[in-house]
């Protein structure tokens, strides 16, 4: 199944907990693992804190200093910023599911990571049963 996401920002990243666990409800499945993945060269999935957001603006700051938006990149679309982020982060995260809940830390949440936004997405969600 997938979902849509709709960022506002270059970079952006937007906790989509919720969006996963209603996916989830509605497999049916109970137990075994959920694939969230994102379908872009340009955005990533990842899990960190959801309860300070300060958290997430210092790490959006922190990759934008890592990997600057211009710096002499050859791709011609302008956006290799974007696709180095995306396999820094990487696209996809795997999270245990037990009983019908995600298995998540209580300070964890999962992340769409926008790299070169605003724009509208998609993340695949395959619950796998086990
Ligand atoms: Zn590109």
């Amino acid at each position: 199944m997938q979902i849509s996401v709709k960022t506002t920002d270059r970079t952006q990243m937007v906790d989509i907990t919720a969006e996963v666990r209603a996916a989830v409800r509605e497999s049916g499945i109970e137990n075994g693992l959920v694939h969230v993945f994102s379908m872009h060269t340009t955005a990533a999935v990842t899990i960190n804190e959801n309860a300070d957001p300060a958290v997430t603006a210092d790490m959006l700051a922190f990759i934008n200093k890592v990997v600057p938006w211009d710096d002499h990149f050859k791709h011609m679309e302008g956006n290799s910023s974007a696709h180095i982020k995306v396999s820094l982060f990487g696209p996809s995260e795997i999270i245990p599911l037990e009983k019908g809940s995600l298995v998540l830390g209580t300070w964890q949440g999962i992340y769409f990571c926008e790299f070169d936004g605003p724009r509208t997405r998609r993340v695949h969600i395959t619950v796998m049963p086990g």
